[in-house]
């Protein structure tokens, strides 16, 4: 990035700005090399204006919310990462049977608000690692008891918007309400339970990983059966490890697993259940270079 560039961001920027940011710091997987810069905008303004600088520039674009589905490459992103973490994207606001929720806020801390508020609909995402501009851009969901989704819920989700100038850049979810129902909130909390004694039976939560690599594949194999079946449970690369627990999981189990270490796995993964199953995975978790 030139000097004058970087000069602008750091100028013109209300917020943090920092330049070769590892990306590692912020992704749940723990690995990725740097972010070329690094940018909390503190306001909607300073947003604008670094969609339009990065595209008046040509710089790339990206939004990160906590990482949790994230395969960041060693050798990092050239362009500029945003993170709405600002008071500005992170609130989250009761109104009447809804929260009306910042892009960058946590779902932890929604959750922690519709449980206060006695109001249910979200308990089947706590424990996982999410923004709400990120739960609703993959539109996560769990399959058990029986398939949830975000959006299901879902009122509306905002995007940034730059009062009709027609410019090409990623879709920036800024709010989004979510529409719930008023329940007891011991009950609330008995189902959040519930639902996190179940993942800590099912999947790896003590140590880093970017949740299940890839989609469940049409049919009724699930891409971790398929996986545990190919004998491939507790297989490593370097630092990286399919998960025992959870053979859709690969952790980073000595912390030091870099990003090549998860696609070789990923590469064995795929080529195995190919050969065995005629069965093509397809990558769940979104890979960054
Ligand atoms: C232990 C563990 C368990 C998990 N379990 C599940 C599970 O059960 N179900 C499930 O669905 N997922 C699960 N995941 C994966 C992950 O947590 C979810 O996909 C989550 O929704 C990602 O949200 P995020 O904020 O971390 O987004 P990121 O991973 O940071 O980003 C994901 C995508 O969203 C985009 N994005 C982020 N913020 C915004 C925004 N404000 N506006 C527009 N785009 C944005 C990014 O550009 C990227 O394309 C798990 C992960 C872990 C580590």
């Amino acid at each position: 990035m030139l000097a004058r560039q970087k000069n602008f961001l750091l100028k013109e920027i209300e917020g943090r700005v920092l330049f070769d940011e590892p990306l590692s710091r912020h992704t749940t997987l723990g690995i990725g090399g740097s972010a070329e810069v690094w940018t909390e905008p503190a306001d909607t303004p300073s947003l604008t204006k670094l969609v339009r600088f990065s595209t008046d520039e040509k710089i790339p674009l990206f939004i990160i919310g906590r990482g949790g589905n994230l395969l960041v490459k060693d050798e990092g992103v050239k362009g500029i990462v945003i993170r709405l973490n600002s008071a500005e994207f992170t609130y989250v606001k009761k109104e009447g049977q809804s929260l009306r929720c910042g892009g960058g806020a946590e779902l932890t801390e929604v959750l922690k608000a519709a449980r206060d508020n006695g109001l249910s609909g979200l308990e089947f995402t706590v424990g996982i690692p999410a923004t709400v501009g990120g739960a609703v851009k993959t539109n996560l969901s769990v399959s058990y008891p029986f398939k949830r989704e975000i959006e299901e819920g879902l009122d509306y989700a905002k995007m940034l918007d730059l009062q009709g100038e027609e410019r090409n850049f990623p879709h920036i979810i800024i709010e989004a309400k979510f529409n719930l129902q008023t329940a007891d909130r011991g009950a609330i909390a008995k189902k959040m339970d519930d639902f996190i004694a179940y993942r800590q039976k099912t999947q790896e939560l003590t140590l880093p990983s970017a949740g299940c690599i890839f989609k469940n594949p049409a049919g009724e194999k699930t891409a971790g059966w398929l996986i545990e079946q190919c004998g491939l449970k507790g297989k490593r690369a370097g630092g990286a490890e399919i998960s025992s627990r959870h053979s859709n999981f690969i952790i980073n189990h000595n912390q030091k697993a870099k990003a090549k270490d998860v696609l070789a796995l990923i590469e064995i993964m795929r080529e195995e259940v190919k050969k065995r199953y005629n069965i093509h995975l397809e990558l769940e978790v979104e890979i960054w270079e």
